[in-house]
């Protein structure tokens, strides 16, 4: 192991020595975390250990869509899950949506606020949602205080170009932005608050004693008083013992597409697929559910029976007769478990983690973060 030998005495003590608060992983969590960090600890010295040249998890990887639940998604989440915890995890990303839109302004994230829709391609489906959408907007409404928050569009065909769908449950109160944006905006908000951010420093373990953790890294030992772990769905390679599993998520980007209808934020399938504009581009996403098993995966290759599936549907109904072509296609990595909701506790008097955020981080994460902030603070 190298060790952190060839460094100078000001990069030792600037960087390494006396860390008051140590997070690892740089994704909108830990970001998060550290700002919330320096809000109530002005002299704290603050650094975040990020493996990557960029964060490589699911921050900067995401769709961006500001979304807090679809009709077919709650109503799925209704079948699996207790009541409670459904409206307690919708009222979570409401509450983080707005806490995002307070930390950043929407020219910074290029927030759109357009609302989205949930798309529906078999008629029959209808006569099972119709009748629960009135309670569907009460439960919303006593989260947000907003009303009328789902109505139902028949002619989504002829508005947006598709073929095939049947109506679409419009959410007015979901939009998307640049997740691009974001990024620029934390890094600009990390470097203000003089947080320290070490690129290529993979963390491998760690112990804690009474006043101190001792973290084991690719280079060497570092010491800081406080440890917060936010490495989503990477946090079993930490802490085994966590219920928390990999979930890969793969992602295309068309060309341009002169004359695009189809302009906004879209669901399918309880939000197994999704797709957006970007400009006059279309982002599609999902299929994770075509092998579950195969997607349980740190890798962030993409497989042909998904990335073949994406395509079709935007052929055959999303942009039907239309040139284009695949000009980017990546993955990213989520942090998933058998119940739907993030992990935010205290592993012992100086470690605490944030994560598991599924696909909810764009929405959640700010609060999580601010959340383990207030752990690590105790
Ligand atoms: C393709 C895709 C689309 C999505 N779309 C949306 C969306 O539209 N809306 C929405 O709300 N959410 C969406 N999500 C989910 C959202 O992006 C995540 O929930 C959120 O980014 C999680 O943030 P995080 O900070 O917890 O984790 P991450 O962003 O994964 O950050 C964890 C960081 O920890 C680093 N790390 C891991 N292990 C170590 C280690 N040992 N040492 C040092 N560093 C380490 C990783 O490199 C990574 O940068 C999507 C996710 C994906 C992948």
């Amino acid at each position: 192991m190298i060790q952190f030998k060839q460094l100078s005495f000001w990069e030792k003590v600037t960087l390494l020595e006396d860390i008051d608060f140590l997070i690892v992983g740089s994704g909108i969590v830990g970001s998060a975390c550290a700002l919330e960090l320096r809000r109530q600890n002005p002299d704290a010295k603050i650094v975040i250990l990020e493996r990557s040249y960029l964060p490589l998890g699911a921050s900067t990887k995401n769709a961006g869509f500001t979304c807090f639940g679809s009709v077919t998604e709650l109503l799925d989440d209704l079948k699996n899950t207790s009541e409670e915890r459904v409206w307690n995890t919708v009222k979570l990303r409401y509450e983080g949506l707005e806490r995002l839109l307070q930390r950043f302004s929407p020219s910074d994230l290029n927030y759109e606020n357009c609302g989205s829709y949930d798309l529906i391609t078999d008629e029959t489906d209808l006569a099972i949602y119709h009748p629960k959408l009135e309670v569907l907007n009460q439960q919303i409404e006593s989260i947000t205080g907003k009303k009328e928050c789902y109505s139902f569009e028949k002619n989504v065909q002829g508005k947006f170009g598709f073929s095939c769908f049947e109506g679409g449950y419009f959410n007015r109160l979901e939009g998307a932005i640049d997740t691009g944006k974001l990024l620029l905006a934390t890094q600009r908000d990390l470097a203000k608050n003089q947080i320290i951010v070490l690129n290529g420093i993979e963390v491998i373990n760690f112990h804690s004693d009474q006043n101190q953790v001792i973290i084991e890294t690719n280079y060497g030992e570092i010491k800081s008083k406080k440890l917060g772990i936010t490495i989503n769905g990477f946090a079993k390679k930490l802490l085994p013992e966590l219920r928390v599993d990999p979930a890969r998520a793969q992602v295309l980007v068309t060309s341009e597409i002169n004359g695009l209808k189809a302009k906004g934020t879209f669901h399918l399938d309880k939000g197994y697929y999704y797709f957006r504009n970007i400009g006059n581009r279309i982002l599609f996403g999902g299929g994770r559910n075509l092998d579950f098993k195969a997607e349980n995966t740190f890798e962030l290759d993409q497989t042909e029976l998904i990335q073949n599936a994406l395509e079709e549907l935007l052929k055959e109904k999303i942009i039907p007769n239309t040139n284009f072509s695949i000009d980017y296609r990546w993955s990213g990595t989520m942090g998933v478990g058998t119940e739907k909701g993030p992990i935010i506790e205290k592993i012992n008097s100086n470690t605490a983690v944030g994560v598991r955020l599924g696909g909810m981080g764009v929405a959640i994460g700010s609060l999580v973060g601010e959340r383990l902030a207030c752990l690590l603070n105790d």
